[in-house]
């Protein structure tokens, strides 16, 4: 009874704190600590312990350190800004103690000549030579204990004292958690335990905080739970039995024959899982994976084509409109004439949208195309047995069993995804579906070429783009948003579009942030079919659209995109039998990792492997697609540093899937990962 409370306590609000009044409170929730337990996972980012003397030699500079030092020389240079100094040594080096704004009587006071004195502060590195300005503490007892102090990132009004006093109430109070891992995983943890462990992280005097059993194993928490919740839903999925679909392939052989290609290997693989789990009695639940360019849509429409030929309807969404309509006329194109297929859209007529409702209602239309309004508006179906649904990265865990309830027990779910999720991630990820891969690229398909341009050498680049249009190709000119206190700035790309305009009288139009969506999906249809060559354009541009004629991308400010972003960007052009290029254009002298990031481009079209380079080189947390777009959302666990976690965490899942392991066990540990209430509402 006891251990519930205690349990409860983590939950508690920060407002029933001892020692946090409104204010506090109040700025804390600004910085989204709300509870107890948010409390807790806000970990220091640097341990600043001052109870340890450190040797001048030894000093590291940035950091808030302690001295013991003789006093052995005073300059006041009696002139106004500039600071008085006082020289002291250690046996193994000297240090200046800069003061400014403190008197000469006050200096002499606190440090006085040949003495030994304890000195806390921040050491600098100046000219050759050790600094401390204005240190923070100064005694002459060297018996006066110092405390540890642990820095956390806060807002303003609150300072690291106070901070510190707050966690260290909370510490006091947490309670021992009954273990809720199997002894195999603590003893990878060297038994560490969980409360043993933020107690640890919190207060403490060592630095190599992300070696240690503490850091791991509340790294391991985390990656686990996520595993865990989507094990859960997997085994939620399964349990429903729906119909067979009956097909006999017959549209497949049909359209394969119209299309001017023949499938890849991957493709055909993929296209095999997928039919075969159409047959299956087993729900589909389904992550159709695969790069940018690398032919997902095919699959898609043949897959569809066999519910059909089964009898039952399909769903086709897209996340905008021009890229529906894309698909659509491509169904239009291969499908047999005999299959009713249609359009559904926020710009569809009215009076076309009753008679689509109608035929949605009545089983004449065996496939829509349409948006993600095509889910929410109350449209009906006779017989829905597919939903597809392509390009989604911005789905979660939750909303991607919602979509799943919301077909009924005989609809089968296929997502797709151009965004490359790293090995280490895809069970956390994607743990709750089935997964296919696509991986080659087309066998035409010419790899894009990748240069890097200073942007001063502009006429360079006219040059080329001049050269492109003569070709009769078509080009993308993006310029990055620059966010500046949350003002968004598209004079860049307005510059540039007006830049090229005089160049390329009635060949350019503009796309950013600002227009209405009706507005860009008018350019860009009219970009799509040809009518004017150069298309300047903000991030907005969206994933996914095939334009098969553009060959040539030119990417400003380079340095602002990430890798993963840029190889996404990249795959807009070269989509046809024709060279693409992609000219990166850099403002100046290119800094050593911007260096690195174009050669792994230049090297490889691989987005799977650019996107782990891109977390090796900026971190997990800024890659694009993952911490963005609400996939994923690690506090501790990183997964590239911690690959041996994931690994570890993914044996256990599996272990207890195989082994048929009750999860009751793991209820608070869902808990203190906010999952716990996913599991409860998804029935
Ligand atoms: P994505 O996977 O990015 O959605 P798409 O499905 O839009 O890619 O395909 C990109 C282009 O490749 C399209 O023009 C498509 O017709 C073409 N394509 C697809 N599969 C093949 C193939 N096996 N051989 C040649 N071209 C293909
Ligand atoms: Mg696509």
């Amino acid at each position: 009874m006891d251990n519930i409370n205690n349990f409860k306590y983590l939950f508690k609000k920060i407002s029933n704190i001892k020692g946090v009044g409104n204010k506090t409170s109040l700025i804390l929730n600004k910085k989204k600590i709300f509870t107890v337990q948010d409390l807790l996972w806000r970990l220091p980012y640097s341990y600043d312990d001052l109870s340890k003397i450190v040797y001048i030699k030894n000093l590291h500079i940035g950091k808030l350190q302690t001295i013991k030092v003789k006093v052995i020389k005073y300059n006041f240079p009696r002139k106004r800004n500039l600071p008085n100094k006082v020289y002291c040594l250690d046996d193994t080096g000297t240090i200046e103690c800069i003061f400014f704004n403190s008197y000469e009587g006050y200096i002499k006071k606190i440090l006085p000549l040949n003495k030994t004195i304890i000195i806390s502060g921040k050491v600098s590195f100046y000219k050759n030579k050790y600094q401390i300005t204005n240190p923070s503490h100064v005694s002459i007892d060297e018996t006066l204990v110092l405390k540890k102090h642990n820095k956390y990132s806060l807002s303003e009004g609150i300072s690291n004292k106070i901070y510190n006093k707050i966690i260290a109430e909370v510490l006091q109070k947490i309670p021992n958690l009954e273990e809720w891992h199997s002894t195999e995983v603590m003893s990878y943890f060297n038994n560490i335990r969980w409360r043993d462990a933020i107690i640890k992280l919190h207060d403490s005097s060592t630095d190599e905080k992300k070696d240690t059993y503490y850091y791991k194993r509340l790294a391991f928490d985390e990656i686990f739970s996520s595993m865990l919740i989507s094990s859960e839903i997997r085994k939620k999925i399964k349990k429903i039995k729906k119909d067979k679909k009956i097909f006999n392939n017959l549209f497949e052989d049909e359209i394969k024959k119209k299309c001017s290609f023949d499938l890849t290997t991957d493709q055909t693989k993929a296209l095999k899982e997928i039919n075969n789990d159409l047959k299956n009695r087993e729900k589909m639940f389904r992550l159709l994976q695969g790069d940018v360019g690398s032919g997902k849509t095919i699959v898609a429409l043949i897959s569809a084509i066999n519910v059909i030929e089964s009898g039952y309807q399909v769903c086709l969404m897209a996340p905008t409109e021009i890229l529906a309509k894309q698909h659509y006329f491509l169904a239009k194109k291969i499908f047999p004439k005999k299959i009713n297929i249609n359009l559904l859209t926020g710009s569809t007529e009215m009076k076309d949208k009753k008679t689509i409702n109608q035929s949605l209602k009545n089983n004449s239309c065996n496939i829509v195309f349409g948006t993600h309004a095509l889910f929410q508006k109350k449209i009906e179906f006779k017989k829905l047995g597919y939903i597809i649904i392509d390009e989604q990265h911005k789905f979660g865990v939750k909303q991607r069993k919602m979509l799943s309830d919301k077909g009924g027990k005989n609809c089968d779910i296929l997502l797709m995804s151009a965004t490359p999720i790293p090995r280490t991630l895809v069970m956390s990820v994607y743990g709750d579906m089935d997964i296919s891969l696509i991986k080659q690229k087309p066998k035409n398909r010419l790899p894009v070429i990748t240069y890097s341009k200073l942007d001063e050498k502009i006429s360079d680049i006219i040059k080329f783009v001049k050269n492109e249009i003569s070709l009769n190709n078509q080009v993308f000119w993006i310029c990055p948003l620059i966010e500046e206190s949350k003002k968004v700035d598209q004079t860049s790309a307005i510059n540039k579009f007006n830049y090229l305009k005089k160049i390329f009288p009635g060949k350019v139009e503009l796309i950013h942030g600002k227009l209405t969506d009706q507005e860009k999906e008018r350019i860009l249809y009219s970009f799509m079919k040809q009518q004017f060559k150069i298309l300047v354009s903000t991030t907005v541009i969206e994933v996914g659209i095939d334009f098969p004629n553009a060959n040539l991308i030119v990417i400003e400010n380079a340095n602002k995109f990430g890798l993963s972003q840029l190889h996404q960007l990249r795959g807009r052009v070269g989509r046809g039998t024709k060279q693409g290029t992609c000219i990166l254009v850099f403002k100046s002298n290119l800094s050593q990792n911007a260096r690195k990031r174009i050669k792994i481009l230049k090297e490889t079209n691989d987005g799977f492997l650019i996107s782990e380079e891109d977390m090796k080189l900026r971190g997990f947390g800024d890659v694009l697609g993952f911490k963005q777009s609400g996939i994923k959302n690690f506090n501790l666990a990183d997964p590239i540093i911690n690959k041996d976690l994931f690994d570890l965490a993914e044996k256990e899942i599996k272990n207890i899937e195989k082994n048929k392991i009750n999860t009751e066990r793991y209820q608070s540990l869902l808990k203190l990962h906010d999952q716990a209430d996913i599991l409860k509402e998804i029935v």
